[in-house]
């Protein structure tokens, strides 16, 4: 497929620029431009058919169906982004509401900040929120920076941060860059946290332990409550990553269960769309143990209207403004329109779903863990490597039977892992039609393996080789 810019023909052009209506004035040489603009050269039909050509190229939840574990790819009601398209949010200037002349031109915006902290923290069971922070990882980081200054101020010596060898590769990197020493707890045979290890590495020094519950096994900690007594005894704080909250949201907060701060992802649970790096949001929930420390400005309400203020002992900004406002804006939209009764359903669905897809496909790959699962279940390609056949093989094949590949080869804990979460919006047609697929193709692992090895070949870009493309970035497959 060509660049637009190798479609690019003299004299073409998109837009007819109107006659000039203000005087014609020559800038001082040294503001002007002294070569052409490098723009492609095209009509607006090149524009439209290129653009839409690459749309067709692109895989989406809007398109396909998308069972990446631990992303929660799920569809996002398309009235939200119109909610968020609403000129007085995406047209209001950001530097509005720091200008203490200009506060009351957006109380509107304020007021749904303060609305959507209020909300995010009834279902985390937190006492405060913050939506400064642009994606769960930079909510991990924000989290423990909280933790930090809370142990500094009150003179803790304390270096380390428990996390489980479960846990999603941000936790231990956020931790890092925040300053302390990650020690990996393992997970017991069962998949949940290995009770006698944590114990063992539980010192005064621990200054946190980040769990998400359900982990990314799928599977809720049984012992989550007294993993938080314990924790506590040793003054360690207990951070939730929230990234699994579809399967609990409305039914269960993870302030109840003993968590101290946590993060949401909105663009995984609350409605914004997300992959390739579009804008999410990872706000902070924290209970007051840790607010004075929150990022600020902060909205208050008062008599006069919504305010802007400082916590006493803030630990500065984490983002510009107010975070990815945008996405604070879809996520309020979505929790509005489902209320507590439709976010108790979305947990139900998220879990009714993955159990199905487990219940359908177990005896063909085997369950990494006994019983059920939460939202997402992980199974395992182990009995095809008789065959040469692996989970990266049915991740490939997959995607010729349109569907995306499901989370391969994490957790690490877990031998050909291949982790799926279904997510609360699919129907049953679409998660029998996957799991059809899926039986299809261990079938042909065991008589074709061929077959498997060289997919994908219905997609733009057929098989890779791996290495190449990881240690190449820029060279150029044939399409
Ligand atoms: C996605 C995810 C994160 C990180 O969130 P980002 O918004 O991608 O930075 C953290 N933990 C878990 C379990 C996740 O699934």
């Amino acid at each position: 497929m060509q660049l637009i810019f190798e479609l690019s023909k003299k004299g073409r052009r998109g837009v007819q620029i109107d006659p000039l209506d203000v005087p014609d004035v020559s800038p001082p040489s040294h503001l002007c431009r002294h070569t052409d603009l490098r723009l492609p050269e095209v009509t607006e039909l090149d524009v439209v058919r290129h653009f839409t050509r690459l749309s067709r190229r692109n895989f989406g939840v809007d398109t396909n169906f998308y069972p990446l574990g631990s992303c929660t790819m799920k569809y996002n009601p398309k009235v939200m982004d119109r909610i968020a398209a609403e000129p007085g949010f995406a047209q209001l200037h950001p530097h509005l509401s720091s200008c203490p002349a200009f506060l009351k031109e957006c109380q509107g915006a304020l007021a749904l900040i303060y609305h959507l902290e209020r909300l995010l923290a009834e279902i985390g069971g937190m006492d405060a929120v913050t939506l400064q922070p642009i994606a769960g990882a930079h909510g991990e980081l924000t989290g423990t920076l909280l933790i930090a200054a809370y142990h500094k101020d009150k003179r803790n010596e304390k270096d380390l941060v428990l996390v489980p060898d479960s846990a999603h590769g941000t936790n231990p990197a956020s931790a890092a860059i925040a300053g302390f020493k990650v020690v990996e707890v393992p997970s017991a045979p069962d998949g949940t946290l290995d009770r006698e290890a944590f114990r063992a590495a539980l010192t005064e020094r621990v200054a946190a332990v980040m769990l998400t519950c359900p982990n990314t096994h799928g599977l809720f900690e049984p012992a989550v409550q007294q993993i938080a007594e314990m924790a506590h005894a040793v003054d360690a704080l207990m951070y939730y990553d929230g990234a699994n909250l579809n399967a609990i949201v409305g039914r269960c907060r993870p302030g109840d269960l003993g968590f101290d701060v946590m993060h949401f992802n909105l663009h995984k649970t609350f409605a914004t769309p997300h992959g390739m790096g579009g804008p999410g949001a990872g706000p902070v929930g924290v209970n007051e143990k840790l607010a004075p420390y929150l990022p600020g400005p902060r909205v208050t309400k008062t008599e006069e209207g919504y305010e802007l203020s400082e916590p006493i002992k803030s630990i500065g900004k984490i983002a510009p403004f107010f975070g990815n406002f945008l996405v604070a804006v879809r996520a309020y939209a979505y929790i509005r329109m489902l209320g507590a009764e439709g976010l108790e359903a979305v947990s139900a669905n998220a879990v009714l779903n993955a159990n199905y897809v487990l219940s359908r496909l177990r005896e063909y790959f085997p369950p990494a863990f006994q019983g059920n699962c939460m939202h997402e279940c992980v199974l395992s390609a182990v009995p095809f490597l008789q065959h040469g056949v692996k989970a990266l093989d049915f991740a490939k094949a997959l995607l010729d039977k349109g569907f995306h590949a499901p989370t391969v080869y994490f957790p690490l804990t877990v031998k050909e892992s291949l982790m799926i979460e279904p997510t609360e919006t699919e129907s049953r047609d679409t998660l029998d039609a996957f799991c059809d697929a899926m039986i299809e193709l261990a079938r042909d692992a065991s008589e074709s393996p061929e077959k498997l090895h060289a997919a994908p070949t219905t997609t733009p870009v057929g098989r890779l080789d791996e290495v190449r493309a990881a240690r190449e970035l820029n060279c150029i497959y044939p399409a």
